[in-house]
């Protein structure tokens, strides 16, 4: 790593859905990307429903950027075909590393697919490409929310490694207690591949409580009450949130966490607000404003 930082640094996006959206989508990566991350990664919608925003994507940042571009894949949904040809495409794009998902279906929406597991995915991506890509997992220090205890999550970790996980991002959290636990306890159940804690930053509150919610994810009360205290002041909840965030990533980083894996939601700002205040310095590098199209 190159950074300044003791650690690396990645950064997952979404496909943009809008012109708007890809304009400002460009910018924002363009800005990330003079922070030398080791990564962009790009998330895939489940049953395939951005899967073609997904490979647009990697191919704009390919071309925006020329850094390692890591799609996400998820298996729900998919046939066994659909995924393999998926697979091959991005081989064949040059893609060199995958983070393998299970996905959620959205409520209503057709059938699950031939796979139910991500391990199922890993093991697919290893059959068909041998040890071409590097394969990323999901991993939940505050427990998956379908997963029934903390042991039955770490042996679902420790079954995507033996299918094939060369390395784990973890789901957000603001108690960096939920994660060194997390370390200690995969290490009794002797996984060994890096688990880099994903940070989630905190630019508002309604829709952070209710995806909250929805993934599992514990939004400790003494930051739940402050943020709900300051109501719709935008930059209150911003000063606080950087704040919260930056001595998150501090701990994480004092404590030997292998590396950062930012949330960014297609935004940078608060981003590179944290990682100024890391001494993370940006290089001003070849790109600019002019490779915008
Ligand atoms: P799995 O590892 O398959 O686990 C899912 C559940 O099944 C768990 O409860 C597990 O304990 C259980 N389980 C697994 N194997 C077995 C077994 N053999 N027997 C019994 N139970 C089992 N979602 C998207 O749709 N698109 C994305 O791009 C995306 N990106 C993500 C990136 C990260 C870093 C993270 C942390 C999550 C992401 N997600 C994404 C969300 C993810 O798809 C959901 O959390 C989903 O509910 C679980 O996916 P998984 O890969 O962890 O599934």
């Amino acid at each position: 790593m190159n950074n300044g930082l003791a650690c690396q640094i990645s950064f997952e996006c979404f496909p943009p859905k809008t012109e708007a959206g890809l304009a400002n989508f460009k910018t924002t990566a363009l800005a990330l990307s003079h922070y030398r991350p080791d990564f962009f990664s790009v998330t895939f919608g489940a049953g395939g429903s951005t899967r073609d925003g997904t490979f647009c994507t990697v191919n704009t940042l390919q071309q925006l950027t020329n850094m390692n571009i890591v799609p996400h894949l998820s298996c729900i949904g998919l046939t066994r075909e659909q995924l393999a040809t998926i697979v091959q495409q991005y081989q064949s794009m040059g893609v060199k590393r995958i983070v393998a998902l299970r996905g959620d279906l959205p409520s209503g929406m057709g059938q699950s697919g031939e796979f139910q597991f991500a391990s199922d995915l890993v093991k697919l991506i290893r059959d068909i490409s041998g040890d071409y890509f590097h394969i990323d997992v999901a991993a939940y220090p505050e427990i998956h929310p379908q997963t029934r205890n903390v042991r039955d999550d770490i042996l679902n970790l420790k079954r995507k490694c033996e299918a094939g996980a060369d390395s784990a991002i973890t789901q957000y959290f603001f108690n960096p207690d939920a994660y060194f636990y997390y370390l200690d306890d995969c290490a009794r159940y002797g996984i060994a591949v890096p688990i880099v804690p994903g940070i989630m930053p905190i630019t508002q509150f309604t829709k952070l409580s209710r995806f909250s919610n929805l993934c599992g994810a514990e939004i400790p009360l003494w930051i739940r009450k402050r943020l709900e205290s300051f109501g719709d002041d935008i930059d209150a909840i911003y000063a606080f949130g950087l704040e919260v965030i930056y001595h998150l990533c501090e701990r994480l980083i004092a404590g030997g966490a292998p590396g950062l894996h930012f949330y960014t939601l297609n935004k940078s700002t608060m981003i590179t607000a944290l990682l100024e205040a890391l001494n993370v310095a940006p290089i001003s590098n070849s790109l600019n404003a002019a490779t915008i199209k």
